[in-house]
């Protein structure tokens, strides 16, 4: 086992012996990448003409004086293209994979919508693409398993197990182990053996750099607090890293309350204190699972944070109390997010719904001089199904029921 890869006591790479040199081989590559700021430029110059960066940054007018307090203002990942900043992580990798020499990619995914990012960029770059998804998952999302389709991508669905993204996650693993020669593998958060936590947060470290030039160009200075939701912590990582230098500006990670604290129905790993540190899927980090290490199954109303561990840089900043971890509930993020379409026209991703939630609790006891600010980081376009249920939309129900109608004459007419 190598050192490498280690935020104290998380982190490292527990992989097959298989493995190691296509470990080794990610490794080499990511850190010449690093090295080289032709790489970097590639990358922002890639991301400014495919995706829209550089991403503004919007002040919630309306909820600013609705709520006293604070200035709100938001970092907008969610006018990245596929809607979310899940584009930088990919696009990045793709460029590193092409740089590898490498013509073939594959990808796990639960809710899928790294899945239709990576198939995106496969597309690009003229790539091969196999995603991987449970084969629960993949019946209940097919408008992102037609989207990847459409794409060229070839979308496995895998009846292992619970049929859903930790068997995915098994089954590209098995897939990499054979094909590692021409096949990378392009993980989704700041999760997963070493080099992906750091790799990621790289690649996602342009949200930061962003935001805190934006921040000082437009209020002149730090903002107080920053938010940012945790599903592996990727978009987090990116927004805090940009911030990490200077002491005055807090970072508060919010996780998946789900169904409340001593519900067992949550996925919120540092905010309340269910889990415990464990080795799984390759590193070490805080996990919700039982006394035997088998791991819990846990509930959010937004798929993108429904994970059982974290990424180990951020477990490293809980134990450090750099990062404050907070839970928003599924009930409160979607007030929240009613709250936000309702008063600024903006549709948070439920997932991003849960900074928000965070944001507009602590913003009223705060003073007006302050500014705050919360990583968007996506819209929720993908949510309309979850979101017109949850507040019982009945037209929504009806305009669902038409469809599958007219779906059943058309087949009894053919
Ligand atoms: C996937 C996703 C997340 C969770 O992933 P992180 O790695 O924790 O950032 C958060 N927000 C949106 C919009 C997502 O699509």
């Amino acid at each position: 086992m190598r050192n490498s890869g280690y935020y104290s006591q998380f982190g490292g790479a527990f992989i097959p012996e298989i493995l190691v040199s296509t470990f080794d081989e990610l490794e080499s590559a990511y850190l010449e990448a690093r090295d080289d700021p032709s790489f970097w430029q590639e990358y922002v110059e890639l991301m400014s003409t495919y995706s829209c960066r550089a991403t503004p940054i919007t002040r919630l007018d309306n909820l600013s004086d609705e709520l006293g307090g604070a200035n709100i203002y938001v970092k907008r990942e969610d006018l990245n293209h596929t809607g979310a900043h899940k584009a930088n992580n990919v696009m990045g990798q793709g460029l590193l994979t092409r740089r590898m020499g490498k013509k073939r990619v594959i990808a796990e995914t639960g809710a899928g919508q790294h899945g239709v990012a990576t198939a995106t960029m496969a597309a690009k770059f003229g790539f091969d693409c196999t995603i991987y998804m449970g084969a629960h998952d993949v019946a209940r999302q097919r408008p992102n398993v037609f989207w990847m389709e459409q794409m060229g991508a070839t979308v496995v669905a895998v009846s292992d197990g619970s049929q859903t993204l930790k068997d995915a996650i098994n089954e590209a693993f098995r897939d990499w182990v054979t094909n590692m020669d021409d096949t990378h593998y392009v993980l989704g958060t700041a999760c997963g053996p070493h080099p992906f936590p750091e790799m990621v947060s790289w690649f996602q470290s342009i949200i930061g750099t962003e935001a805190r030039e934006q921040m000082l160009e437009r209020t002149g200075v730090l903002p107080k607090r920053v938010y940012a939701c945790v599903g592996g912590g990727s978009n987090a990582m990116g927004l805090f890293s940009g911030f990490f230098d200077d002491d005055a500006v807090e970072l508060i990670g919010v996780e998946a309350g789900g169904r409340g604290k001593g519900s067992g129905q949550h996925a919120a790993r540092l905010a309340y204190d269910d889990a415990t540190i464990g080795v799984a899927q390759g590193y070490k980090t805080f996990f919700l699972q039982n006394m035997d290490g088998q791991m819990q199954d846990t509930h959010s109303v937004s798929a993108g944070l429904d994970y059982v561990g974290v990424s180990p840089i951020l477990s490293h900043l809980h134990e450090t109390k750099r990062v404050r971890f907070e839970a928003a509930t599924d009930e409160e993020v979607v007030a929240a997010m009613q709250r936000t379409v309702r008063r600024e026209g903006l549709i948070p991703a439920l997932e991003s719904s849960h900074a928000f939630a965070q944001a507009f609790r602590e913003a009223p006891e705060m003073s007006n001089e302050d500014n705050i600010l919360i990583n968007m980081s996506g819209r929720a376009d993908k949510d309309i199904f979850t979101v017109a249920d949850a507040v019982h939309d009945p037209k929504w129900r009806e305009f669902i029921i038409d469809k599958a109608a007219a779906y059943r004459r058309e087949m009894s007419n053919g």
